[in-house]
């Protein structure tokens, strides 16, 4: 088993300080998920043991389909891993939608994959609109989880905040559950420190 934590540590992806999430909440800890994809070397060791717990777990899979843009580099790199083919949905007039000259086939077999699941709700929507199209959604995966959903294998329980079916498998590399507080009740901002706004919104 690879030690995941420390490969997010290692490339810059798993930061320390003082963040505001994009739930508003702060927390000392945020999972900057690209980071852990610049290198192709990394992202293939993840995508690799990734694909190897949904093998285990006699998944069949023909197709992975991804939602742009996070989760479109951790989708090709299990589809690789896999052997099998890799598509995206993306977002356009604030619809999820496939496009690209992209198709599915009634009863083809697809995992929804992201770099990292929150709530699950980009993986919801592309799950929508692809069994919307007749295929079957068999599972879902995520490099990472925020431990919101239950990943396969683990005793924790899915929270109320999670969005994806509990009937279907999911499957993720590590839970990454960070200690959050709200900017009233949050130590670091009593002790006088800034938070500050990581990630897609802002910069
Ligand atoms: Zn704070």
């Amino acid at each position: 088993m690879i030690d995941v934590a420390q490969i997010y540590k290692d490339s810059g992806a798993l930061l320390e300080g003082h963040f505001i999430l994009s739930s508003g909440n702060h927390s000392n800890r945020y999972l900057q998920s690209a980071k852990v994809l610049e290198d192709p070397k990394r992202a293939e060791v993840l995508a690799t043991e990734l694909a190897k717990m949904i093998k285990e777990a006699g998944i069949e899979v023909d197709t992975v389909c991804a939602p742009a843009l996070g989760g479109v580099l951790a989708g090709y790199e299990l589809a690789r891993a896999l052997g099998v083919r890799s598509i995206f949905v993306e977002r356009k007039d604030a619809k999820m939608q496939l496009r690209r000259g992209f198709e599915v086939k009634e009863g083809e077999k697809i995992i929804i994959c992201e770099d990292i699941i929150t709530t699950g709700g980009s993986a919801m929507e592309a799950s929508e609109i692809i069994e919307s199209l007749g295929a079957d959604v068999v599972a879902f995966a995520a490099l990472a989880n925020r431990g919101f959903c239950k990943r396969a294998g683990s005793n924790k329980e899915a929270k109320a905040e999670c969005k994806l079916p509990r009937e279907k498998p999911f499957f993720a590399l590590a839970d990454f559950e960070f200690e959050m507080y709200s900017p009233d009740e949050c130590p670091m901002c009593k002790a006088g420190s800034e938070a500050i706004k990581p990630g897609s919104r802002g910069n």
